[in-house]
C-alpha cells in the first residue's frame, strides 16, 4: 500500500537472494506481486525460500498462521517479462549486477509496462544514470533503490537520483518504500558506492590496514566493532560472510571512481589470490571447515 493506503501492482525482475525478498515484503504488505526470473528453477527456489521465512515470522509470532497463503498467493511467478508487467504501477529489478544485462531489462520492461510506471533498479554498485540511459526521455523513470539483505528484516531503502531522475519518481519511490514499512535515506547524486556502501568500505579498508599492521587479531578487530559500536558483524567476519572476491571488487569499483583512499589493501588481494574467499571457500579470515 502506499501512504495512502493503495494496493499497488509490483513487478519485481530477478528471483534470487533480493528479489525474493522485495517480492515477500511487498506481498506481506498486500501489494500484488509479480515474479520474475529467466530460470524456472530460480522460481521454484524463491519461493521455497519464501515459505521457509513466512514459517520463521509465524513461528515468531510476527504473522498469523492463515496469513501464510493469503501472502503466497499474491506472488505470482513468471519467466518473461512482458506479460508481468502489465498494469503494473512499480517495477524493481534485481537481476545480475552486470550492466548489459539491466540493460536489457529495463529495455524490456519499458516497452510493454504503464508509461507511468516507476523502475527502481535494486543495483548496488552501478551508475542508475547509465542503467537508466538505453530508455533515452524513459529515464526519467527510473530510480535506485537499494534494498539490504535480507530485504525482510532490514529497515532502510536507499533512494538514489540519476541524472535524469524526475522529482515525481523519487517521491513515488519514497511513498512505495514506506508501504513497505522501511525508512528512506536519498543520495541526491548519482556516485559510485552511493552512500552506505562508501561508509561501510571505510570502515572494512581501516579494519583491513589494522590487520595487516599487525595491531590485533582479526577475532579481536571484530569484537571491538560489534561491541563498541554495536554492530551486528565485525567487518573481517562480514566479508567472510558475503565472500572476499565480492569485497575487492566493490573495493576496486570505488578506488576507480574516489582515488587512493579506497586502494584494496594488499592483505585482501592476497586472500583473494589464494582463493581464501570466506565461507563459501570453507576458508577466509576465520576457518569455516
Ligand atoms: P542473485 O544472483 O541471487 O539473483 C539474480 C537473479 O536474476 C537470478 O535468479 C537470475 O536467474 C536472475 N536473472 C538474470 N538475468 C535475468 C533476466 N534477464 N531476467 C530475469 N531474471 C534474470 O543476485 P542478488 O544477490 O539477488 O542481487 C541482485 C541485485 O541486487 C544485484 O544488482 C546486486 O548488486 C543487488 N544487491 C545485492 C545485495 C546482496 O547482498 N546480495 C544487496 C543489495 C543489492
Amino acid at each position: 500500500m502506499t501512504d495512502n493506503g493503495t494496493v499497488q501492482k509490483v513487478a519485481v525482475i530477478g528471483g534470487g537472494v533480493m528479489g525474493s525478498g522485495i517480492a515477500q515484503l511487498a506481498a506481506t504488505v498486500g501489494h500484488e506481486v509479480r515474479l520474475v526470473d529467466v530460470s524456472p528453477e530460480r522460481l521454484e527456489t524463491a519461493l521455497a525460500a519464501i515459505g521457509t521465512s513466512l514459517d520463521r515470522f509465524i513461528r515468531s509470532g510476527r504473522l498469523e498462521t492463515d496469513q501464510r497463503e493469503e501472502i503466497l498467493g499474491r506472488i505470482t511467478p513468471a519467466t518473461r517479462i512482458p506479460e508481468a508487467v502489465e498494469g503494473v504501477d512499480v517495477v524493481v529489478e534485481a537481476v545480475l549486477e552486470r550492466l548489459e544485462v539491466k540493460h536489457q531489462v529495463m529495455t524490456e520492461v519499458a516497452a510493454h509496462a504503464p508509461a507511468e510506471a516507476i523502475l527502481g533498479t535494486n543495483t548496488s554498485q552501478l551508475s542508475i544514470t547509465a542503467i537508466g540511459s538505453v530508455l533515452g526521455e524513459g529515464a526519467s523513470r527510473v530510480v535506485g533503490m537499494h534494498f539490504f539483505n535480507p530485504a525482510v528484516l532490514m529497515r532502510l531503502v536507499e533512494l538514489v537520483k540519476g541524472l535524469e531522475t524526475s522529482e515525481d519518481t523519487l517521491r513515488r519511490a519514497e511513498d512505495f518504500a514506506r508501504s513497505l514499512g522501511k525508512e528512506t535515506v536519498v543520495c541526491l547524486k548519482d556516485s559510485p558506492g552511493f552512500l552506505t556502501s562508501r561508509i561501510s568500505a571505510i570502515l572494512r579498508m581501516e579494519a583491513l590496514h589494522m590487520l595487516e599492521e599487525g595491531l590485533a587479531s582479526p577475532e579481536d578487530i571484530d569484537k571491538a566493532v560489534r561491541l563498541a559500536f554495536n554492530h551486528p558483524m565485525g567487518p573481517l567476519e562480514l566479508g567472510d560472510f558475503n565472500g572476499l572476491d565480492t569485497y575487492l571488487d566493490a573495493l576496486t569499483g570505488l578506488h576507480a571512481a574516489h582515488g587512493e583512499r579506497f586502494r584494496p589493501p594488499v592483505v585482501l588481494r592476497n586472500m583473494v589470490a589464494a582463493g581464501r574467499l570466506g565461507r563459501k571457500s570453507g576458508r577466509g579470515f576465520y576457518d569455516h571447515g
